[in-house]
């Protein structure tokens, strides 16, 4: 456990942190707090300049040569091979592409197909909505051939049958940061014969992933939460090479044709995991991606890991003892190997609380119902900045600065 007991302590935390540097290779605002890299991360310096480079360079000073010249066709699988490091992939599993609710739309569709003899597609009452309506889109196209059923966290082991045709989950639940045992569930599922779609959004370059020991099946992640991809940053597909060659995905555009470029009117699968392209793929958007990922594979997985639990442990002890009974309740599994990658706490004027926190400068986000929730970015965050988000969290709390009216407007985006 380490809960710093002053301020003094939190900085010689940050002095023995081996990751201490990695914060160099980011830029943040100053006087800023971020505790929502889970949600959109940050640019890596790197990044930024990458993007100047192909703006200006390749895509100003080389047009469309830049597709050969600079490589940009073979980015999706090259960016898709070096995200498949961090979640245990074999080269050639791991493709870049659209969102992730375009390819679960893949995924499902694709496994669906598959498991055409079972009905039930299975997922939990609080998974992200997304991956909830992106079953509902399909099923309904397909005709109502499978149907939708979500049980309670605990009860999904219990709930997989002999008509269960594909387990739907996301790995660390948006809301509490609660993690399912990956490995655990996938050999539930497959021991009923049920397929599993892993939804890593909130996993993948903050808790380590290792779908291939787990022998998963399909598995989708974000780009621009923890990998700092930037805004709108494409999504990636993991597909067992097991599966690769046996299915096809219903959105078979060119690119993933096995020769776009003859122009043929008819659709011929590409060999491997890139069937699961589309269309032409964001060349901005991957490169800065890439610089992202670049950056998670700079440092040792395990010890990311460590952080993460090090700092969501002195984040939890350091509320309850600078804020007791300010009526904050935790949300988060309270042991860090049961716990993603941040930390949510309950109260009933949480998105008034997160709005006063976010204007001194404290920055984490609100999900409906009460649930303030923030995230931790091991590369970034520093025990002095947890220490200062907790004194920040009091003296809002106790000061009632939630009672302001203008933390009561919402926007938009919370
Ligand atoms: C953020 C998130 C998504 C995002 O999907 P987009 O298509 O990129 O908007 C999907 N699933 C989960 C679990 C998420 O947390």
């Amino acid at each position: 456990m380490s809960v710093p007991a002053t301020r003094e302590e939190a900085v010689s935390l940050d002095g023995a942190d081996r990751l201490a540097r990695e914060r160099e290779r980011f830029v943040l605002p100053e006087g800023v707090i971020y505790l929502d890299g889970n949600s959109l991360g940050p640019p890596t310096k790197a990044s930024l300049a990458r993007l100047d480079r192909v703006a200006r360079g390749e895509w100003a000073g080389d047009l469309i040569k830049s597709w050969n010249t600079h490589g940009w066709i073979d980015l999706p699988l090259r960016v898709g091979d070096k995200i498949g490091r961090l979640i245990g992939a074999q080269p050639g599993e791991t493709v870049v592409a659209d969102s992730t609710s375009v390819n679960l739309f893949k995924v499902l569709a694709a496994a669906s197909r598959l498991a055409a003899d079972r009905s039930v597609i299975l997922s939990q009452d609080d998974n992200f909505p997304t991956d909830l309506y992106i079953a509902q889109g399909l099923i309904e196209l397909g005709g109502g051939r499978h149907r939708l059923r979500t049980t309670a966290e605990a009860e999904i082991a219990r709930a997989i049958d002999s008509d269960t045709a594909i387990v739907l989950l996301t790995h660390v639940n948006y809301r509490t940061g609660a993690m399912h045992d990956l490995a655990t569930l996938t050999a539930a599922a497959h021991a009923k014969g049920a397929l599993v779609i892993w939804d890593l959004a909130h996993s993948v370059g903050a808790v380590p992933v290792d779908l291939g020991a787990a022998k998963a099946d399909f598995a989708v992640g974000c780009g621009y939460k923890f990998l700092n991809g930037g805004p709108g940053a494409p999504a990636f597909v993991w597909v067992a090479r097991r599966h690769q060659e046996r299915f096809t995905q219903p959105l078979s555009g060119w690119l993933g044709h096995a020769q776009p470029f003859a122009f043929a009117p008819g659709y011929a699968p590409a060999p491997g995991v890139a069937r699961f392209l589309c269309g032409t793929p964001p060349i901005l958007s991957l490169a800065a991606l890439e610089e992202g990922v670049d950056a998670m594979l700079a440092v040792e997985p395990q010890r990311l890991r460590a952080k993460s639990i090090a700092l969501g442990d002195a984040l939890i002890g350091l509320v309850e003892a600078r804020c007791a009974r300010l009526g904050l309740e935790l949300v988060s599994p309270r042991d860090g190997a049961r716990r993603g990658s941040q930390v949510s706490l309950s109260h009933p004027r949480a998105h008034e609380i997160m709005q006063a926190l976010i204007a001194r400068g404290v920055i984490g986000d609100f999900r409906p119902p009460d649930i303030l929730r923030f995230g931790l970015a091991p590369l970034y965050l520093r025990f002095a900045d947890i220490w200062d988000a907790v004194e920040a969290l009091g003296t809002v709390m106790r000061g009632r600065e939630f009672d302001d009216p203008r933390h009561g407007q919402r926007a938009k985006v919370t």
